[in-house]
């Protein structure tokens, strides 16, 4: 799947990579919306319903991952919902084995992620995979998403890596495109990136199904 001898550089999603999808899935699908109809008297169903166009009008830009824009948005402390079901973030199956597969193979590990910064501290605090990380890179503060070039440009500001020899794995299809684009030559993508939801169509990426197969 992966020559390593032909990578310096490993690049590497959180959500839906590293960690289950399906805590945010979760909040996003469920969760918010039953808290944010009990404060409008709405059920349910109809608190999804006027959420979801909102939702997707911004999927994709750097507000669709801000944690203060749809606490504004909604009026609601999205950090204190998150913290209801903090239980429900983990680490995905084999993840640490393949994170200490890369640490004494001596590669420069990176975490990119359009996740905020308060998440990703509440993450990190209750699954400490950040230390196998030489360093963590947010779109928050590079001022862009994944899904933009501008991304990998500043990324490539701030780091010394050479795209020829970096891969980067991540379960956001956009972001693969982008990426590729951008001259990253070594992509993988996730087969099942929400532990409860089912195989996906993984577009013109090789997917990995489990890590465990990208160790040697
Ligand atoms: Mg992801």
């Amino acid at each position: 799947m992966v020559v390593w001898q032909e990578i310096d550089t490993v690049l590497l999603d959180m959500d839906g990579t590293l960690l289950d999808l399906h805590f945010d899935n979760y909040f996003w699908h469920e969760y918010l919306p039953v808290k944010w109809g009990e404060m409008h008297a709405l059920e349910p169903a109809e608190a999804k319903k006027q959420l979801m166009p909102r939702f997707k009008s911004n999927v994709g830009t750097l507000s669709w991952y801000c944690i203060d824009f749809w606490t504004e948005e909604l009026q609601i402390n999205v950090m204190a919902l998150k913290n209801d079901i903090e239980h429900l973030i983990q680490i995905r199956p084999h993840t640490e084995e393949f994170l200490e597969f890369l640490h004494r193979s001596n590669k420069h590990v990176l975490m990119v992620t359009n996740c905020h910064e308060k998440l990703i501290d509440m993450k990190m605090k209750k699954t400490r995979i950040d230390r196998y990380f030489h360093d963590i890179y947010c779109a928050h503060n590079l001022g862009a998403p994944k899904e933009e070039n501008d991304f990998w440009v500043k990324l490539g500001q701030e780091v010394d890596f050479v795209p020829e020899k970096t891969v980067l794995i991540d379960d956001n299809l956009t972001v693969l495109r982008t990426a590729r684009a951008f001259g990253i030559r070594h992509l993988l993508t996730i087969a099942q990136p929400d532990s409860k939801a089912g195989a996906r169509d993984t577009g013109e990426f090789t997917a990995v199904e489990s890590f465990r197969h990208l160790i040697r």
